[in-house]
């Protein structure tokens, strides 16, 4: 009992000290790798942090300064007198579109008060003819007022017609003589004088087409209008429609500078006729060539367009702005996003100082956004990811990027900014490619060590576990050794005790009967056999353990072997009150087998059936062939085994704890012998049993005999 206590004590004291000074150091130093290996991680992270706040905050200066770059090279004085050079309106539009597309986006150009002079379109006050005090009273507004009278009060065309012609060389100025002119083409026409009244519209368009009259209407357009019906009525109707077709080519070219409603007005116009006249289906090539001009775009209808833009959204907006920062000092140059249909345009816009002397003018521009995220951004973006490193997006409001129009995930790692110098809805994602690499080697780390420790304690573990299960097997073998020297120091008491009491009497007692001394005789005999038994079994034993056992196998007769033990332990039996039956088969064929083994082996088993046999006192010897082995059976009606003790009696020592058992004596290391034994032969042993029915022992020898060696 005590053993056992100590073996658990022994197995507490083992797993604290694993614990102590093996699982917890490591658990420690696990633990402390694992927060430095995190701390260190979160301080890299902080400086790739700190680091892309600057690095971004340089790459949003780096691309505004691009665009300062941009729009400064826009804004150039230069370009906005180039286009004031120009007079011709045509050349004017043509050079403003290449402008335009070198530059990426539109100029205007504004004056004092905020007018728009580039890009030229007609204006919306109308100029009034001017009347002045010498003009009333010349021979020309005398002939002029003549020329009226016949013309609306007499309805006389031809009288009228010859003062409007009068009038047309006295006219002061080209305004006047275009008026004229005018009105002599109107007269002749209502009095059908249709070759000169094409002459003088021809003359009229020719020379003083960019002339208004008093509708504002350039007197080009209205000659054009007057051709095509001269025309007309002269049943040449192919040329009137390309007369009319050359118009409308004309006015959606800019030729004349006239403003939007204007513009709407002479193209519906022209459009209705045209169309009607062709659903007919006559003049087949001129109405191909009308359909080519119409799906052309109109570049007077854009600059219009554009001005009108300039008009509603841009230059009210600067007008407040240069206002309010002229209050404050100079007027400081700047930039707005207007509406611009579904999308915004951003402009720039700037005092021009030096453009015309004396004079203020407002320089502006209006940047083109698709070249701006086709061209410039694309550009500036692989440069700085190129010196950078960085990952750079430029996103809308809903995380869109602007370039792919892919939607970008913004992480908690990637920082956005806002743009400072440009008003743009729109932010630069920046984000740093080396954060999720970092975070990647963080995590195969993590996994990695993770794995690792727990590899380490598993086998920690697993090793604490062979340490204990040893140790209970070292500390249940002191036990079974202590308990063997108990028993086998009992067991050589008896005997001697009974020896040294017989042989005592025998030699103090000399006259005892004949019959008295036999007896003393026979217990000293019996009694010694019994001690050379257990000595020999111990010796046996020892002989095993050391590895010196040795057997000596000869050829012979198993049965003679087994009928002999028999015969002399039968006393034995019989004396205890056992009855034997035997069955043994004597056609066994010789065999090889080492004699005095196998009596010890039947010896050991029928000392077992007695001992274990307190009630029905029957044992059964059987030897027979099976299978080409020879089996030797020993069995008993006694207190048989239960099945967890069956695998154990066969150790060194065991004894099952019993009643029956512990009453009885025994060394615990019989059916060990017996085992080792017929394993030596190349056989084995088995057990049957039932806990309160008996056992059979068999010991299965093969016939061959033990394997050579
Ligand atoms: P010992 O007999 O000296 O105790 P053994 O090695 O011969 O040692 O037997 C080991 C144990 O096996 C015994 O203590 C006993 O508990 C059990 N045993 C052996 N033979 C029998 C049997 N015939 N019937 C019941 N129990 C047995």
């Amino acid at each position: 009992m005590k053993i056992f206590t100590q073996g658990i004590l022994a197995k507490r004291k083992i797993v604290f000290i694993f614990l102590l000074a093996i699982l917890l150091p490591s658990l420690i130093v696990g633990y402390l790798s694992f927060s430095t290996f995190a701390k260190r991680r979160e301080a890299v992270k902080k400086i790739l942090e700190s680091n892309l706040w600057v690095s971004g905050e340089a790459a949003l200066k780096s691309i505004e300064g691009e665009l300062l770059e941009h729009e400064k090279k826009a804004l150039k004085p230069e370009n906005f007198a180039r286009l004031t050079e120009l007079k011709e309106t045509e050349q004017t539009l043509s050079d403003y579109s290449k402008l335009s597309k070198e530059i990426a986006g539109q100029l205007f150009l504004l004056n004092a008060t905020y007018q728009i002079i580039i890009p030229k379109t007609g204006s919306e006050d109308i100029s009034i003819l001017p009347w002045e005090k010498s003009v009333q009273d010349s021979e020309f507004a005398q002939a002029l007022k003549q020329a009226e009278f016949f013309e609306f009060s007499k309805k006389n065309y031809s009288r009228a017609a010859e003062f409007y012609r009068k009038c047309t060389s006295l006219a002061p100025t080209n305004q006047h003589k275009a008026l004229a002119l005018e009105a002599l083409g109107r007269c002749l026409l209502s009095s059908k004088k249709y070759r000169e009244a094409y002459k003088v519209y021809s003359e009229l368009s020719a020379k003083y087409g960019q002339y208004l009259n008093k509708a504002g209407h350039p007197y080009g357009i209205l000659a054009g209008f007057q051709l095509y019906e001269i025309e007309r009525c002269r049943n040449r109707e192919e040329n009137s429609l390309k007369i009319f077709l050359s118009l409308y080519g004309k006015i959606r070219n800019g030729v004349w500078l006239i403003n939007l409603p204007t513009y709407d007005f002479f193209i519906v116009e022209i459009e209705s006729i045209l169309n009607d006249k062709f659903s007919e289906g006559r003049f087949p090539e001129i109405r191909e060539s009308y359909l080519a001009l119409q799906k052309q775009q109109s570049s007077y209808l854009e600059t219009l367009l554009f001005t009108d833009f300039l008009k509603r959204e841009a230059v009210p907006k600067i007008k407040e702005k240069l206002t309010l920062s002229r209050m404050g000092g100079e007027a400081q140059p700047g930039r707005l996003l207007a509406a611009q249909k579904e999308d915004f345009c951003l402009v720039s816009y700037s005092v021009l100082p030096n453009f015309q002397s004396e004079k203020t003018f407002y320089g502006g521009f209006c940047w083109d956004l698709s070249s701006l995220k086709k061209e410039i951004f694309p550009k500036v973006l692989e440069d700085l990811t190129r010196d950078t490193g960085l990952h750079l997006q430029i996103i809308d409001k809903s995380g869109r990027n602007i370039l792919t129009g892919k939607k970008e995930l913004t992480s908690k790692d990637s920082l956005s900014l806002s743009y400072r110098q440009f008003p743009f809805p729109w932010k630069l994602l920046v984000s740093q490619p080396a954060f999720s690499e970092l975070e990647r080697t963080a995590r195969r780390a993590n996994f990695f060590y993770g794995v690792l420790l727990t590899f380490i304690v598993a086998l920690m573990l697993l090793g604490a576990f062979l340490m204990a299960r040893d140790i209970s097997r070292e500390s249940e073998t002191t036990r079974l050794k202590t308990e063997f020297v108990h028993n086998i120091s009992h067991e050589l008491k008896t005997p001697l005790t009974l020896i040294r009491l017989y042989g005592e009497t025998l030699q103090r007692k000399e006259d005892l009967k004949k019959d008295e001394r036999k007896e003393a005789y026979e217990i000293i005999t019996k009694e010694s056999e019994r001690l050379s038994h257990l000595i020999n079994n111990v010796l046996d034993f020892s002989r095993i353990e050391m590895g010196r056992k040795e057997f000596d196998f000869k050829k012979g007769s198993l049965v003679q072997i087994v009928r002999n033990t028999l015969e002399s332990y039968r006393y034995h039996l019989e004396k205890k009150g056992f009855s034997i039956q035997k069955e043994i088969a004597s056609d066994l064929p010789e065999m090889n087998f080492d004699g005095e083994a196998i009596a010890s082996v039947l010896v050991n088993l029928l000392s077992n059936a007695m001992k274990f046999s307190p009630k029905i006192k029957e044992v059964i010897v059987k030897l027979f062939e099976d299978n080409g082995n020879a089996v030797l059976q020993v069995a008993d009606k006694g207190v048989g085994i239960s099945p967890k003790d069956t695998s154990r009696i066969f150790k060194r020592f065991y004894r099952v704890k019993n009643e029956i058992v512990s009453e009885t004596r025994g060394s615990g290391l019989g059916l060990t012998l017996v085992k080792h034994i017929a394993e030596a032969h190349g056989g084995r042993i088995k057990v049957e049993s039932e806990p309160g029915k008996g056992s059979i022992f068999s010991v299965i020898l093969p016939l061959s005999g033990p394997k050579k060696g």
